[in-house]
């Protein structure tokens, strides 16, 4: 039996509901249930994938290739379950949906209205593409009061009502603010968002309460009074050092006993949290100390590259170390003078990126690592800059260029335009949308033999996702050989190259996909843990 957890958010923004929904599904894994995690986001995009990571921060990839909330994100890295398509839905698709069938005519000529319809769909949605899981956590984005929520508020009261109590459960995330003036921690705010959530028929089993300290005893009666919630569930989720602490905190305030306690669960066997408890002593005892610098584009909003600094952090983890992480943004390095920057450093990282804008800045980390021997990191937009940079400084092709910026003379950058997933062939036109177009999701690659990166995956053949639309053009293959770039990860088809790597260099590697997706704290991803590991030996040198 599949019991549902919807865990919605009042009072602000930015609270970290989708942690909490992480740390929760990890915690009920912990005790031997089956989890999965959905995000259901209220703004009228039909995906993430075309909005600016300033307004949405990094867009998460699934395997099966849809452009997700990086909320997605956390689920994945908390509790190893894949996403899938069908884990993130937004009002925009749900809409698209219903007048999709309103043309097609299943509505048999009825209105068609929000409810029932649209309410129907998410529940459709929230129901869809579920096995055995004894959990599915549901995460409702924005805010409590927002007009945007209400359809979703809605559908989940209703299920409330058709499923029963005993398998589902509404959690509410709050903040308790403290009022230095006053001396306390509020509950004001706490009370009207669920007086809130109470007019669209929702009573909260259970409140987490944000707050920068324990919360009084006093203060925790007020809200189960005036909230018509037990005392005991009223959880209080403190803020932690790091983000790998919060299963191990909440658990601590009783979060996962009294989610058992709601459906009749208490004798679920206890937790076992030694593997949290590990991860957070390796982050709290690090036996040195490594810098490496992220050359960007979005570097003045970390959530656009929330996976990759984590990632970056698992490398971490795995090697003992921390990782101090140095946003530059690209555009500083087109100026005179200005790579001196990347002077201490111990390891050079390009991410992601779509657009001219700080091309040239990221073509000049990439030559200063390549020279100066410090390790250097290409992922995606990073792979692309570093086969640029080659094919300019080595491969005597001055013109090389993206055709990602314009037509140019020599692409070794370039639009596919057809390519074969598994069996089937894809086709794209240059003008087709933009909007669930790229390469998407997970694609084959298969390993050279004897390279770097086929030391560092201990495998031959390997299965990582992907987000682009421009590819390193195999044309240019023999030249950049000759210019001493090494092409050590193809596609099955040995059309679409994967990876490149250099081996007059301690560690030069640029792949085309995201392995920062698939990385977790307890499984940091491979090349992760061996950049890092070059990281430190670097750190020896200077
Ligand atoms: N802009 C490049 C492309 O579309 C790289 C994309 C990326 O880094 N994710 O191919």
């Amino acid at each position: 039996m599949t019991r549902f957890i919807f865990i919605t958010g009042g009072v602000v923004s930015s609270l970290g509901k989708g942690l909490a929904s992480a740390a929760l599904a990890s915690l009920l894994q912990t005790r031997g249930f089956k989890v999965r995690l959905r995000k259901l986001d209220p703004y009228l995009n039909v995906d993430p994938g075309t909005m600016s990571p300033y307004q949405h921060g990094e867009v998460y990839v699934t395997d099966d290739g849809a452009e997700t909330d990086l909320d997605l994100g956390h689920y994945e890295r908390f509790t190893g379950v894949s996403s899938r398509r069908s884990d993130n839905i937004t009002t925009g698709r749900i809409y698209s949906n219903v007048i999709a069938r309103e043309r097609r005519g299943d509505y048999l000529g009825a209105t068609v209205q929000v409810i029932p319809h649209v309410t129907d769909a998410i529940k459709e949605f929230i129901k869809s593409d579920i096995t055995d899981e004894d959990f599915v956590l549901c995460e409702i984005g924005g805010t409590v009061g927002d007009i945007e929520s209400l359809p979703f508020l809605e559908a989940i009261r209703q299920l409330g009502n058709e499923l029963g109590r005993e398998r589902t459960m509404f959690v509410h995330l709050t903040l308790l603010p403290w009022i230095p003036a006053a001396g306390e921690l509020k509950t004001k705010p706490t009370q009207h968002s669920v007086k809130e959530l109470l007019s669209v028929g929702i009573q909260p089993d259970m409140l987490m309460c944000r707050a920068d300290r324990e919360i009084p005893v006093g203060e925790r009666r007020k809200i189960a009074l005036f909230c018509n919630v037990r005392e005991e569930a009223v959880i209080a989720a403190l803020d932690v050092d790091t983000i790998y602490q919060v299963p191990v905190s909440y658990h601590e305030q009783g979060l996962d006993q009294q989610v058992c306690k709601h459906f009749g669960l208490a004798a679920a066997p206890p937790p076992n949290l030694s593997r949290w408890q590990q991860i957070v002593e390796r982050i709290r005892y690090p036996e040195g100390e490594v810098t490496i610098a992220v050359v960007g584009k979005y570097t003045s909003l970390l959530d656009s590259y929330k996976s990759l600094a984590e990632a970056l952090h698992h490398g971490g983890i795995a090697n003992n170390v921390k990782v101090k992480l140095n946003w530059l943004d690209s555009q500083i390095f087109e100026t005179e003078g200005a790579i001196h920057a990347l002077e201490d450093v111990h390891g050079i990282l390009v991410p992601g990126g779509f657009g001219e804008r700080g091309v040239s800045g990221k073509i000049a980390a990439v030559k200063f690592a390549r020279e100066r021997k410090v390790p250097y990191f290409g992922i995606c937009f990073g792979m692309q800059m570093a086969v640029i940079e080659a094919a300019r400084s080595l491969a005597g092709l001055p013109k090389a260029n993206s055709t990602e910026f314009g037509p140019c003379d020599e692409p070794v950058v370039g639009l596919m335009t057809e390519w074969l997933r598994g069996n089937q062939l894809v086709h794209r036109a240059a003008g087709d949308d933009l909007g669930g177009t790229m390469r998407l999701g997970a694609y084959d690659c298969r390993l050279l033999a004897e390279s770097r990166v086929a030391e560092i995956y201990g495998q031959s053949h390997i299965s990582e996702r992907h987000r682009h639309r421009y590819e390193v053009n195999i044309e240019y293959k023999e030249r950049l050989e000759r210019a001493g770039l090494v092409f050590s990860g193809l596609s099955p088809d040995g059309i679409l190259p994967e990876i490149v790597e250099r081996h007059d260099h301690p560690w030069f590697i640029g792949v085309q996909f995201h392995p920062e997706l698939k990385s977790k704290p307890f499984d940091p991803h491979p090349l992760f843990t061996s950049f890092i590991h070059a990281a430190v030996q670097q750190s020896r040198l200077v």
